[in-house]
């Protein structure tokens, strides 16, 4: 059975009444027979029967024994890191999301987990710095914003030999071009609001672990803590987990399109897309991943924060906003949003220059987003194109 057949009827009929679509169980509690004798439900904080279609789902997508719906990406990233205790240590991609390096420095290392970041897109960095203490590897691939990729197979097996577990943060890939699992990540963690959720309506974590054990401590760590996701949300999530395989091939196909045009603008310095020949993870890229998923970064000739403002707040159809993995084009300035705490030296060197531009490629018609970038660039260089050098082929 083809991948589309088997997502689409991973989604099961209400087996109470027939409901095509997924029951919202908007409760609190089930209504027990007698004490400890239920329906394979007793509160919902430990259990819901819509999030469980969604936590179904995704361990399905995913190729895992077990998924779990958290209130958010951090709150699913938060569950993960509860398996270890202190005096464990994390081995951990350098150029992480933001918010999981605030979580991992300012709160869990005040517990006396300790972390350290190493360029891991070299498997050899990742063997070079694993201690008898890492008791977990944590990897992004590709990373936001500069897209890098690593190599999720390597890497496994240096964490293996070393009994760490690997834990991959799938979110910019998203289950359609990337299963970590099969690699051999031991666990997988989804921000939702991205990609699966797909929409721009709402926040959601996920994590899926590879064997059914790591799952049942998932699960209770889940509810020990409580940071379940909602149902309405979970829902959501369902519904937009429905089209995911349309979606991010389109979002990769505009992307790629894009990120070549960019190549060839006047304007434009370097272009970070994986689904290039020229980015330099590419071969690792085209092996781990169906296609290049759907953000692309860029710089300007003119390397200025001055000039990729302009750029921002020029363009039409894409909207100035963090977050990526919507129906509509969205675009930010890392440097002055979401990298604007890290201090400038040390984001250079992390490839993120004051120029950089991310951009999540919606699903608008191609050709009007080439047109809403050239005009917002022409305007950044004070150069005037013609109808013909805009149309730089694609
Ligand atoms: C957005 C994001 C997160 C955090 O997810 P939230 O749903 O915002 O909590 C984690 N990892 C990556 C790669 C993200 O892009």
């Amino acid at each position: 059975m083809s991948k589309a057949t088997k997502l689409i009827h991973s989604i099961p009929v209400d087996p109470l009444t027939g409901s095509i679509s997924v029951p919202i169980y908007q409760t609190s509690t089930f209504v027990q027979d007698a004490p400890g004798e239920n329906k394979g439900y007793d509160y919902a904080r430990s259990n819901n029967p819509t999030r469980a279609v969604l936590e179904k789902v995704i361990a399905e997508l995913e190729e895992g024994a077990a998924g779990y719906a958290f209130a958010s990406g951090l709150a699913a990233i938060d569950a993960v890191v509860k398996l270890l205790q202190s005096g464990d240590e994390i081995l951990a991609v350098d150029d992480i999301y933001g918010g999981a390096f605030r979580l991992f420095t300012h709160i869990y290392q005040k517990f006396g987990i300790n972390v350290n970041y190493v360029d891991t897109t070299d498997a050899r960095n990742v063997a070079a710095a694993i201690t008898a203490r890492t008791k977990l590897v944590w990897l992004e691939t590709p990373t936001n914003p500069t897209l890098k990729i690593s190599d999720i197979e390597a890497i496994a097996k240096i964490a293996h030999d070393n009994g760490s577990l690997l834990c991959v943060d799938n979110t910019f890939a998203s289950p359609a071009l990337q299963q970590p699992i099969l690699l051999g990540a031991d666990i997988v963690v989804h921000s939702a609001t991205k990609y699966l959720g797909g929409h721009s309506d709402l926040i959601a974590g996920l994590v899926v672990t590879k064997t059914k054990a790591l799952g049942d401590e998932i699960k209770f760590i889940q509810n020990a803590s409580g940071a379940i996701l909602a149902p309405h949300d979970s829902w959501l999530v369902i519904r937009g987990i429905e089209t995911l395989h349309l979606r991010v091939a389109e979002h990769s196909r505009n992307a790629l399109i894009v990120a070549r045009y960019l190549q060839k603008h006047p304007a434009v310095a370097n272009v970070y897309y994986p689904g290039l020949s020229t980015h330099p993870n590419h071969s690792i890229a085209a092996v781990q991943q169906s296609a290049g998923g759907g953000v692309v970064s860029f710089t300007l000739k003119e390397d200025t924060a001055e000039a990729a403002k302009n750029v921002v707040c020029s363009t039409k159809l894409f909207k100035l906003a963090e977050s990526l993995g919507g129906v509509k084009s969205l675009l930010c300035h890392p440097a002055t949003m979401t990298h604007k705490s890290i201090p400038a030296e040390k984001r250079h060197a992390s490839g993120v220059a004051d120029s950089l531009i991310r951009l999540s490629v919606g699903l608008e018609d191609v050709a009007d987003l080439l047109e809403d970038i050239d005009k917002a660039l022409t305007g950044s260089v004070k150069l005037k194109y013609t109808k013909e050098t805009a149309a730089i082929a694609y």
